[in-house]
């Protein structure tokens, strides 16, 4: 049983007393690919499970420059200042390409990442978006294992990154910049339509009135969206990352979309939907891997793809071709 693993026993005795050390250390295990490691993740997160659930899982995103890191930091510093702890993961697909994540670094937030009670990890870099999405999915677990209570899972809006995070959180707020008009300032369409709220940062200074007039935009896109949930409109907020304006407004709105959500059943049936639906992702992206660790296999993929190409075998003969191959008969 691999959970009697020496390893896994101190990981999880670190975890259910809180310390910082070994929920950096359970996380690295959860990110790691190597099989042996891989073993020990899934015995700690099965072993965790009852000890998660409970944390405020909010997702971020917005363009580079909006402000996230310095409305994370000012936000998460008011919320450990309330008595909570605060954990921040990031989703950036750029950090797989470069090597490097721009999000979730302990520079980029100042006070939060010298706070104690708040906990900050970068991006995981290896992989595809599934797979850093599946590792940020599995970390937020741990961290709610660890006692942190709010979530905040950032990501910037390349790719379909937003998507990946807004399935695995509860609340997904978009941060926009004042002075909209230039086509919603770059947001895609797409996002505005899975944010539960936005919030126009930088209503500050000069800011304030090209802020409010931002926020009025936002608000008549919002209305010839239908809101995907019934007992939820989106609200539209001004805030200042900078000067701290409106960040205890945004957790009052925070709160309330949790707690209308968790009086309706919304709440129950998306976390039950997102768990069932981050099986079936870890269900395919196994298949897909399972392909490539076999050489055989591997190598007559490449071959198929040029022949499938060519036009000289059906796409279909292929793929059952490759079915055989893998012993699962026909399909
Ligand atoms: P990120 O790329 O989304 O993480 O954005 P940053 O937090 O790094 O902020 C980008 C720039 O905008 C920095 O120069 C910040 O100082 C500035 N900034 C962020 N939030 C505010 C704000 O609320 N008001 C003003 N005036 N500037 C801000």
């Amino acid at each position: 049983d691999p959970s009697d693993e020496p390893e896994v026993t101190r990981l999880l005795e670190g975890l259910r007393t809180g310390k910082r050390a070994a929920l950096a250390r359970a996380i690295t295990t959860v990110e790691s690919s190597k099989i042996e490691h891989r073993r020990r993740a899934r015995a700690l997160l099965q072993a965790v499970l009852p000890d998660t659930g409970n944390g405020v899982r909010l997702g971020i995103t917005g363009v580079p420059g909006v402000g996230k890191s310095t409305t994370i930091d000012a936000f998460g510093t008011m919320l450990t200042e309330a008595g909570h702890r605060v954990a921040v993961l990031a989703v950036d697909p750029s950090s797989t390409r470069t090597g490097g994540s721009i999000l979730g670094d302990k520079t980029r937030m100042e006070r939060l990442g010298h706070d104690p009670n708040a906990f900050i990890r970068p991006s995981p870099s290896a992989g595809t978006l599934g797979g850093v999405a599946a590792r940020t999915r599995e970390s937020m677990l741990l961290c709610e294992a660890a006692g942190y209570d709010v979530v905040i899972v950032e990501t910037v809006g390349i790719g379909q990154s937003e998507t990946a995070v807004a399935e695995m959180v509860d609340t997904f707020l978009v941060l926009g910049l004042p002075g909209a008009g230039d086509e919603l300032q770059g947001i895609k369409k797409g996002v505005i339509e899975i944010a539960d709220i936005i919030a126009v940062n930088k209503a500050d200074g000069d800011n304030a009135s090209r802020a409010k007039q931002a926020a009025a935009e936002y608000r008549s896109a919002l209305q010839i969206l239908t809101s995907p949930d019934a007992d939820w409109r989106p609200p539209v907020l001004t805030i200042s990352g900078a000067t701290g304006d409106g960040l205890d407004r945004l957790w009052e709105e925070i709160r309330r979309h949790r707690e209308t959500g968790q009086a309706s059943g919304r709440f129950n049936d998306k976390r039950h939907h997102q768990q069932v639906a981050w099986m079936w992702t870890m269900i395919r992206e196994q298949m897909m891997a399972a392909l490539f660790t076999r050489p055989d296999v591997k190598a007559r993929l490449k071959e198929l793809e040029s022949a499938v190409g060519e036009g000289s075998i059906a796409a279909t003969v292929a793929a059952d071709e490759i079915a055989q191959m893998m012993g699962l008969g026909e399909i």
